[in-house]
């Protein structure tokens, strides 16, 4: 059942008990009155929690379809020289090097820059995402 239903659903119970509540208060019937009321409340918290369960579902899909993305991307991948590479670059993606602390703890496609020290005469991979040098 979509969770749209649903809110549907507890938006009609609740559009009843508050019928009946006041109902109840104008033909003069006070033992309906507060247990409508406590109804009324409870399905108004019940909305609230829906609204909530849909919020958390909506984020929850949302991170399984990343999280699908990923596996598809991680598949391409090939570890050389402790870097990730394309083993065959999509169009317009650099084949590499990728962070590897990006991709194996984070699940993220972080290209690595290179720099040369002059001063040094060495030469390292940075990480713009993650801070990770090698
Ligand atoms: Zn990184």
């Amino acid at each position: 059942m979509p969770a749209t239903d649903v809110m549907r659903m507890a938006g009609n119970v609740y559009a009843a008990a508050r019928t009946l509540k006041n109902l109840g208060t104008r033909i003069n019937i006070g033992e309906l009155t507060a247990p409508l009321a406590d109804l009324e409340s409870s399905v108004a918290a019940l909305a609230i929690r829906i609204a909530e369960l849909i919020e958390e579902n909506t984020d929850l899909a949302q991170r399984l379809a990343w999280r699908d993305g990923w596996d598809s991307v991680a598949k391409e991948l090939v570890l050389r020289d402790r870097f990730y590479f394309f083993g065959e670059a999509p169009e317009g993606s650099s084949p590499g090097p990728y962070c590897p602390n990006c991709a194996d703890v984070h699940h993220r496609l972080t290209r690595l820059l290179y720099a040369f020290d002059s001063q040094k005469a060495s030469h390292r991979y940075a990480c713009s995402r993650c801070g990770s040098a090698f």
